[in-house]
């Protein structure tokens, strides 16, 4: 793997594409810098050697240009606080400002560009906006596995400009590792817990995971399309109506592989999609009208913690319910502790990004398991055994 530990960066000016794409409340605090100091041990590398470095990311979705909103002015403070030293921002990502500003940055320096995304054309993966960011630096780092799995401007198309100086940070690498260790060298038993609103987004994984799985953990909003196809009533639950006969498909492939896969038995229902719903218990088949399963029930949480903290390998993509809202958060909290207490037990246990993250990160346990991904979609996709355009990129 061509990674960072392979170049001397002294002299030199690395352009390195990051993930702070970061979660902000409306007083523009960053209410979870994960993935900003997921990305500091390269920066602190090049540093350290005497390079300088040139940061650029992209901050939500803007759908028009540039918006005060999604500046990433707003990280600036925060970044040079965690690296303990002022960091340099350029109010557009290329331009004559950033020219400017890259050309007089000295070793050891940072320099922050603007949002990448008040371009469109780096969400179009534009060639010729590549190649204006690439006359920024002199060494390409890649450090962004969240958004590994797009092909746009500064995530796959600007390393051509860069044939022989190319890289993969140290974030980008431990991602990859971890999720091949868990692909190919799990230690057994290797639990896989899907959860989650649809199954539809997670098939691919699913299938290809039953490859590979002592044990398949089936919970969240997906659980209730598999209990309407096996003949239940499910109330107002989530359904997938069109989804039944692959949930049925996925059952028949599970057995004929042996792999021992576990759907909720009870459920917590509500009268309504709201915190302060009316609650109780029901067999997850047999649901009454007019209530929605929102949670795994405690049998299920038991029986799923049990599986777990059995396991050697564990990964885990998807909440368990509604985890978003206190009354429903029980079952992912129950999976958590699980996957918290395997951990503690010996195991490898990766946690996909997205909303497992935020879960993990809900229940304060982000450093009690062995790896919280960066990458939710990258993750999923690294896992269906797509190659990722980011990661091709350096590779090819
Ligand atoms: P996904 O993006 O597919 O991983 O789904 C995550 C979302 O699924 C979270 O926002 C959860 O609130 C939601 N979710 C999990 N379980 C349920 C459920 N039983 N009913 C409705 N939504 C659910």
């Amino acid at each position: 793997m061509k990674t960072i530990d392979q170049v001397n960066f002294s002299g030199k000016k690395a352009l390195i594409r990051v993930d702070f794409n970061v979660p902000l409340d409306a007083d523009f605090n960053i209410t979870d810098d994960n993935r900003m100091t997921a990305a500091l041990p390269t920066i602190q590398k090049i540093l350290k050697e005497g390079g300088a470095v040139i940061l650029m990311s992209h901050l939500g979705r803007p759908k028009d240009g540039p918006t005060d909103k999604y500046s990433l002015k707003h990280v600036v403070k925060h970044l040079s606080d965690l690296l303990g030293q002022q960091v340099e921002f350029a109010n557009d990502c290329i331009g004559q400002e950033a020219i400017d500003k890259a050309k007089n940055l000295h070793p050891g320096e940072v320099l922050l560009l603007e949002n990448l995304r008040f371009y469109k054309e780096e969400e179009k993966g534009d060639t010729a906006f590549a190649e204006k960011l690439a006359q920024l630096g002199d060494v390409y780092v890649n450090d962004a596995f969240g958004t590994a799995h797009r092909a746009h401007a500064s995530t796959a198309i600007i390393a051509q400009f860069f044939p022989n100086a190319k890289y993969f940070g140290y974030l980008m690498a431990g991602e990859l590792a971890n999720a091949e260790k868990v692909l190919n060298g799990a230690a057994k038993p290797f639990t896989a817990i899907m959860g989650g609103a649809k199954v539809s987004d997670k098939i691919e994984l699913i299938e290809r995971l039953l490859e590979k799985v002592d044990n398949l953990i089936i919970g969240g909003g997906m659980a209730y399309t598999f209990a309407k196809a096996q003949g239940g009533t499910i109330g107002k639950s989530l359904l997938e109506a069109d989804k039944q006969d692959l949930a049925l498909n996925l059952l028949e492939k599970a057995k004929a592989k042996g792999v021992n896969l576990l759907l909720p038995t009870d459920t917590i229902i509500a009268d309504d999609f709201n915190n302060d719903a009316k609650t109780g218990v029901a067999p997850t088949d047999n649901i009454p009208d007019d209530w929605q399963g929102l949670d795994i029930g405690p049998e299920t949480r038991a029986a799923f913690a049990k599986v777990i903290e059995e396991s050697k390998t564990v990964l885990w993509n998807g909440p368990m319910g509604v985890f978003e809202m206190e009354s429903f958060d029980k079952g992912t909290k129950a999976v958590a502790d699980a996957v918290v207490k395997a951990t503690q037990n010996g195991a490898f246990t990766l946690i996909g990004g997205g909303d497992s993250a935020a879960a993990v990160a809900k229940f304060g346990l982000t450093n009690d398991v062995s790896y919280v991904s960066t990458g939710g979609g990258a993750l999923l996709e690294y896992m269906e055994g797509k190659e990722l355009p980011g990661v091709k990129a350096i590779n090819e």
